[in-house]
């Protein structure tokens, strides 16, 4: 095959040249025609219409207005000079407002000229202005065709700012590139998607992405390639759960044996939930099926997913396997390990800990039980997947906290059995449909949404800095009667001693308020070597201390029934997700509980909707929807690894139904052409050949 116009170096484009190529290459990732094709404006100025100055409010994006200049003036001294023209039409007068280029501007701006003043309209003292106005001399025979278009914008940088490839340089380039590539653009979605769903072709959707004909035509450009990107990722994801089902054998448990009946009957101290129950039947189900398990367990925090994987670990177990358990980090790791010890006793299984703080002499001796199977359960950090740690036979391995893990940790521990064994990956904090179908599509998903009977909802207040005292009102209350506090402060890498001292500061301030011998503090933080950490830990969980003062090492997984109440210092600065996580480390026991979120006076908007969402909500489903809303995918933990990253238009917010639509047309697909062979489907091979940045090829 001839080598394309699109692999064409970007070099040779017609204004690019050796010195901008570079430039391109380093700060927007374009090497090719190709890449160029593929950088899309991230917005449009709409100039499809003029506003009359009576429309104009804040909230509007840059418009234009047809105007005459009434008046000027030149006010202000130094710094504050500005040239200040009135700007009127039939409905009403703005300001036009100049700060810079004041000499230039005073000769163009003349009373009595029409002009096309084209900006972002401010409201100040309830007047409405435009500062810096792109001008034009108003032209009547202009009016209808010249303008009238949605002009795009593309993001640049300063240093391509300084080779003239600002967005409009982009934009020329694109110009020079589209005739010379749209005649190579493929179709890759069979015709009879494109009918059914009814999206444009891709050349035309190509075309008016850069070059919208108009808002109907930038709206159907838009959605075929949003749907192109989330079927793309779905096709992959589910080309694998397919190989993994036909390919793999799976490990059969076939029975349940003693060590799950004498948990279940003797030793577990509660009646599990229906949600639970339901749960472990469907691992059950999975893993006497003969192929490979991966399963995700979703369930809001508090909700019981460790006895779950406990009860799937005792199933491998009595089916003659081993079985490991992962957790992030190495508190959590701890913590599985002693509540394992507990529910367990050390009679019938024997569990081992390892993490990083494993001495050398323990870990061999850990190692070599694991290898001639003298181990049933290993519980620990990332360490387990290391090459060095062999099982005899590890039949499933559980995942806490997934989100926290990437892909291919994931898949590297289904290389430590010849057959891969089963994997159960559990959440800590519910995540979005949209996230969970996109991070986690090739998996199946088992949902928790039901907590213990007997928990009162916690109680949410924000409090202020100056309703301090209150803080420590409830604090007393809740103490007097026997129950323990967390404090907890936000630890922000970048100002890390910045941090500490306010940890400091707050400490100072709760020993003030809560002296020795009434009150015993534990303090909890980063810095302290694992061992102190775990001592300061214990103290609190044995209830010899009241008070636990910590940054979010106690993040996750800490269990401490008799704490009812979680203070979050400026809780403005945590997201939504990690303050749903430390709530849940209260309401463990039958009382009331409570959550105090902390934080000053003035808080962005989006702060304020996460401490108000915090207070209407105990709901994880939702405030993971929310915390999405406000975020967006790049900022949600997991995503890093993920196709999500790559998603240049499709947002997995709003684009829900787009997202379900591509996934249930690709489920189709494969259940009617599980090999693609059908000669409609041809067109699909396209999508397994780019696969940039995408890494589930290297699962299967
Ligand atoms: P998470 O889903 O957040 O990991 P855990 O597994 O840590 O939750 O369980 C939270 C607490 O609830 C633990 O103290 C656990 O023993 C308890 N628990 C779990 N299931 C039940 C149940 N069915 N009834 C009563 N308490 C339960
Ligand atoms: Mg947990």
């Amino acid at each position: 095959m001839a080598l394309h116009t699109l692999q064409t170096p970007i070099e040779y484009l017609k204004g690019v040249g050796p010195q901008r190529a570079e430039l391109l290459k380093k700060e927007l990732g374009i090497f090719i025609f190709n890449d160029l094709l593929h950088y899309y404006p991230f917005r449009y100025i709409d100039r499809t219409r003029f506003y009359k100055i009576r429309e104009l409010h804040e909230e509007l994006p840059a418009v234009q207005v047809i105007g005459r200049i009434t008046a000027k003036e030149i006010i202000g001294e130094k710094r504050s000079k500005r040239l200040v023209a009135r700007f009127k039409d039939e409905t009403g007068s703005i300001e036009l407002v100049w700060f810079q280029g004041i000499r230039w501007i005073d000769k163009i701006v003349q009373p009595g000229l029409v002009f096309i003043a084209f900006g972002k309209p401010n409201s100040f003292n309830n007047n409405i202005s435009i500062v810096h106005p792109e001008l034009e001399l108003y032209n009547p025979k202009t009016k209808k065709t010249g303008n009238l278009m949605l002009q795009p914008v593309y993001s640049s940088t300063e240093k391509l700012k300084q080779y003239s490839l600002d967005s409009k340089g982009i934009q020329r380039l694109t110009a020079e590139l589209m005739p010379l590539v749209t005649s190579e653009t493929e179709e890759t979605l069979p015709d009879y998607i494109l009918v059914k769903h009814k999206l444009t072709g891709r050349t035309n959707a190509l075309i008016n992405i850069h070059f919208p004909a108009g808002t109907a035509e930038l709206e159907a450009a838009r959605r075929r390639l949003k749907f192109e990107e989330l079927f793309a990722i779905q096709l992959k994801l589910l080309k694998n759960k397919l190989l993994r089902t036909q390919k793999f054998k799976g490990l059969i448990f076939e029975k349940v044996g003693d060590k799950f009946n004498t948990f279940y009957s003797e030793k577990l101290p509660f009646a599990l939930t229906n949600a639970q129950k339901r749960v472990v039947k469907e691992i059950r189900q999975d893993t006497q099926r003969g192929t490979q398990m991966n399963r995700l367990l979703q369930g809001d925090v508090g909700s019981g997913k460790t006895v779950v994987a406990l009860m799937s670990m005792l199933l491998a177990l009595d089916n003659g396997f081993q079985a490991c358990m992962m957790a992030p980090t190495e508190i959590l790791a701890q913590q599985h390990y002693q509540s394992l010890l507990n529910l367990l006793g050390k009679d019938y299984v024997r569990i081992g800990l390892l993490t990083g703080s494993t001495s050398r002499k323990k870990r061999n001796q850990l190692l070599a039980e694991l290898e001639n199977g003298q181990l049933d359960i290993l519980v620990g950090t990332h360490a387990l997947i290391e090459d060095t740690v062999k099982f005899k036979n590890l039949g499933l391995a559980v995942i806490d906290e997934q989100h926290r893990f990437g892909v291919e940790q994931r898949a590297k521990l289904w290389k430590k059995n010849h057959i891969p064994p089963h994997v159960l990956v559990m959440t800590a904090t519910p995540i979005p449909r949209t996230l969970a179908m996109t991070l986690y599509g090739d998996l199946d998903v088992s949902v928790i949404n039901e907590l213990p009977a007997g928990r009162k909802p916690i109680n949410t207040i924000h409090f202020y800095e100056n309703q301090r005292l209150r803080m420590f009102g409830l604090m007393r209350q809740e103490i007097a009667k026997g129950r323990q506090v967390y404090i907890v402060y936000p630890l922000i890498k970048e100002s890390e001693k910045l941090d500490l001292l306010h940890l400091e500061a707050g400490i100072e301030a709760i020993s003030r308020e809560f002296p020795l011998p009434d009150y015993r503090i534990s303090i909890v933080h980063g810095k302290l070597k694992p061992a102190d950490k775990e001592f300061e830990m214990q103290r609190f969980v044995k209830g010899e201390t009241q008070i636990m003062v910590a940054t979010t090492v106690i993040e996750v997984g800490v269990n401490v029934p008799n704490a009812s109440v979680m203070v979050i210092e400026n809780a403005e600065r945590f997201g939504l997700s990690q303050l749903h996580q430390l709530r849940g480390r209260v309401g463990r026991g039958a009382e009331q509980s409570y959550c105090i979120l902390m934080s000053g006076n003035k808080l962005s908007r989006e702060a304020r909707i996460r401490l108000e969402t915090m207070v209407r909500s105990s709901d994880g489903f939702e405030i993971s929807e929310i915390d999405l809303q406000l975020r967006g995918p790049g900022d949600i933990e997991g995503t890093q690894q993920s196709g999500v990253l790559n998603l240049k238009l499709a947002d997995l917010a709003s684009d829900q139904q787009l997202l379900q639509e591509a996934r249930q047309t690709v489920i189709g697909i494969f259940e009617e052409d599980p090999e693609l062979t059908l000669e409609k489907n041809k067109r699909l091979y396209s999508f397994f050949r780019q696969g940039k940045g995408i890494t589930w090829d290297k699962i299967s």
